[in-house]
């Protein structure tokens, strides 16, 4: 009876949140944080573990009674830490680099701290009219016309990524659609994207319940850079209307995944106007360096297009994860997605002088994310952001010109931004399928070194690596020496040693 009478005590004295405290154990994990980036070159880029590793390292159930601070954090970093890939390493150059700054870091703080769950207006004014200033303010940066501003007839929403976007963006068009030809036409809506769109579309697609057989994914080629071709969209929709179906929706991508191929919006969209398809241009990685005048042109045509996204998440130093979705006719997002439970009625809502974002999502619950982009703007600056693309961009001119320099390699697709494309073709007569183990073998041997992490595609048949420079901790000196290790690679391969 007594132990009994001492657990209820207890459990009536726990305080999850004591100022005091966390005054303290902050102040270590700030201090365990600058030490991981300080040291971060110290860890192999790519994990080494193998699958499992970590649920036989940790109990089985929970700890009855507290653990330390102290005891946790050893945890981590003897029992987590061997286990991360290291995104934030200086020596990442995987896929799209995911960047970071201390004050997208001091943002995503806050947005923790206050803990807001800004679903309408009211459950948090600041973090509803932040998020209006903000998704303007990079709308001017990007130089969007006014009709996808507040400040115009548009606006824009931070959404969690790109896949939330494009299926937002879907639903509204869709539902559009189906208003002017009828429910029971929604087996006969197209949609078109290239074999190069990202592979999150065809997801949505399905989350939206577009048939997989209305899905057009048209081909590209190397000799049009892999971008996609507006005849070819002629052609395809033309064929969908004379077959009776009905082209709804185009996704149109600024910097593919694979390669950073561009499509060329403006005639893409001429051609959708045309047919009154909705466009979505999706710019995820790409769309940061628009902010820079000299990349500027690679949006034009934006004015005719209906949405516009891109992930600051990803070349923004914003932290994961953070899109930014503008759409032209906010109230179509609203009418496909909004819900009016009484348990969420207010008199702002009700009078239509505000916006619930939570009408322009999937979820109803949301963060206060643009305190982080709130804090990235101003801190750096436009100026500042501007710098941080270009250096980006001049170190991956550096590596594109080591690979032109050794007659070995070869660039497989013209670099836009900051992402190099390029691969092994020591005997170019020789058969593909001896270039592409020939790379296999050598991506394979660079990343179980640790000292470096690349990854590969696959792009019309041609089997490329990708070396992807802009990790927030990258300099020169980074870039040099992996180039130096690639090129140790590329000889141990033709020394016929092993690997
Ligand atoms: C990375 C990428 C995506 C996925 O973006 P997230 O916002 O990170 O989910 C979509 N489209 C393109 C073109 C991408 O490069």
């Amino acid at each position: 009876m007594g132990s009994l009478d001492s657990n209820m005590a207890e459990s009536v004295q726990f305080k999850p949140l004591d100022a005091q405290e966390f005054r303290k154990q902050a102040h270590q994990m700030v201090d365990f944080i600058a030490d991981y980036y300080q040291n971060i070159e110290s860890y192999p880029v790519l994990t080494q573990v193998e699958p499992g590793f970590l649920r036989s390292a940790l109990p089985d159930s929970a700890p009855h009674r507290p653990e330390s601070f102290e005891t946790i954090l050893k945890d981590v970093q003897e029992k987590i830490i061997p286990g991360i890939t290291h995104w934030l390493s200086p020596n990442f150059f995987a896929f799209f680099p995911a960047t970071v700054s201390t004050a997208g870091f001091l943002g995503e703080m806050l947005c923790a701290c206050f803990n807001s769950v800004g679903f309408n207006w009211l459950a948090s004014p600041a973090s509803t009219e932040l998020e209006i200033v903000v998704m303007d303010w990079l709308a001017t940066m990007l130089k969007l016309p006014k009709t996808f501003m507040f400040s115009g007839t548009g606006g824009g929403v931070i959404q969690n990524t790109t896949s939330d976007s494009i299926l937002v963006t879907l639903i509204a068009a869709r539902d559009r659609a189906l208003d002017a030809v009828g429910a029971e036409n929604m087996h006969k809506l197209v949609v078109y994207g290239s074999d190069q769109t990202h592979s999150t579309f065809a997801k949505v697609c399905k989350l939206a319940g577009v048939s997989p057989a209305n899905i057009r994914a048209l081909p590209t080629s190397v000799d049009a850079n892999f971008s996609l071709s507006p005849q070819l969209l002629r052609r395809a929709v033309e064929a969908d209307v004379e077959a009776g179906l009905v082209p709804l929706f185009l996704c149109a991508t600024v910097g593919t995944t694979s390669t950073t191929a561009v499509d060329n919006v403006e005639p893409l969209a001429e051609v959708a106007n045309e047919y009154g398809i909705w466009v979505h241009v999706d710019a995820a990685y790409a769309g940061s360096a628009c902010i820079c005048p000299e990349f500027r042109h690679y949006l034009n045509g934006i004015e005719r297009v209906d949405s516009f996204s891109f992930s600051p998440h990803k070349w923004l130093l914003s932290y994961l994860d953070c899109c930014c979705l503008w759409v032209k006719q906010p109230g179509l997002l609203v009418k496909a997605l909004s819900t009016d439970p009484e348990y969420l009625k207010n008199k702002p809502s009700e009078s239509n002088s505000v916006v619930d974002f939570k009408d322009w999502q999937v979820g109803t619950g949301r963060r206060f994310k643009s305190l982080r982009l709130w804090m990235v703007l101003r801190s750096y600056g436009v100026f500042n952001l501007q710098s941080h693309i270009r250096s980006d961009i001049r170190l991956a001119k550096m590596f594109e010109g080591f690979v032109k320099s050794d007659p070995r390699f070869e660039i497989v697709v013209p670099r836009h931004f900051a992402l190099v494309c390029f691969r092994l073709n020591p005997y170019p007569h020789s058969g593909s399928a001896d270039t592409e183990m020939l790379n296999r073998k050598l991506l394979d041997w660079v990343n179980s070194t640790g000292r470096v992490y690349l990854t590969h595609t696959i792009v019309g048949g041609l089997y490329m690596l990708r070396f992807a420079v802009g990790a927030s901790l990258t300099d020169e000196r980074h870039v040099v020496a992996a180039w130096e290790l690639i090129m140790e690679g590329a000889d141990r391969l033709f020394k016929g040693s092993a690997f």
